[in-house]
């Protein structure tokens, strides 16, 4: 395994609610280090770019409205084999599928406001990291 980093939101119906340190908890219980975070009102334009891959679902737009709907929270995290460790931390989409303990089981609203995203390929975080953080904000 090698040490990655993935990109991370806290979703707005989780910073609406005073959420970020609960989940900031498990993030680091799960052995996550959080080298960058920052509080952001993301445009119109951020949501869609980040969704893009969704464009053409039909819950796009309402996604859309939701992500820009209050501030959330960007983070880089940092680990042995961070992204997969995220994804299973978040647990599944819908709620009503997530495991016991993972944030999604614990905070989420709906499988809209899940209140949380984490990326899912090495590819992508890397993507979605630079899109949101410049080089200089990064010291793990
Ligand atoms: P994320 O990309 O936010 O980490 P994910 O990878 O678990 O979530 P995706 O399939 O990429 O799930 O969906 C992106 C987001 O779109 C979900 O997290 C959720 O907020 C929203 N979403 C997904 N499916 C639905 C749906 N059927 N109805 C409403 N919103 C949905
Ligand atoms: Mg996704």
């Amino acid at each position: 395994m090698a040490i990655e980093r993935t990109f991370s939101i806290i979703k707005p119906d989780a910073t609406r609610r005073n959420l970020t340190g609960k989940i900031n908890a498990l993030l680091e219980g799960a052995g996550l280090s959080i080298i960058a975070q920052k509080r952001i009102q993301m445009t119109r334009e951020n949501a869609e770019t980040f969704y893009a891959v969704h464009k053409e679902r039909p819950f796009f737009g309402e996604l859309v409205d939701f992500m820009i709907s209050g501030t959330v929270v960007v983070q880089v995290l940092e680990g042995e084999n961070a992204i997969a460790v995220n994804r299973d931390v978040m647990g599944a989409t819908n709620p009503k599928d997530a495991a016991e303990g993972t944030i999604r089981k614990t905070f989420a609203e709906s499988i809209e406001a899940n209140s949380a995203h984490g990326s899912d390929s090495a590819e992508n975080a890397a993507i979605e990291i630079a899109y949101f953080f410049a080089g200089s904000e990064l010291v793990g």
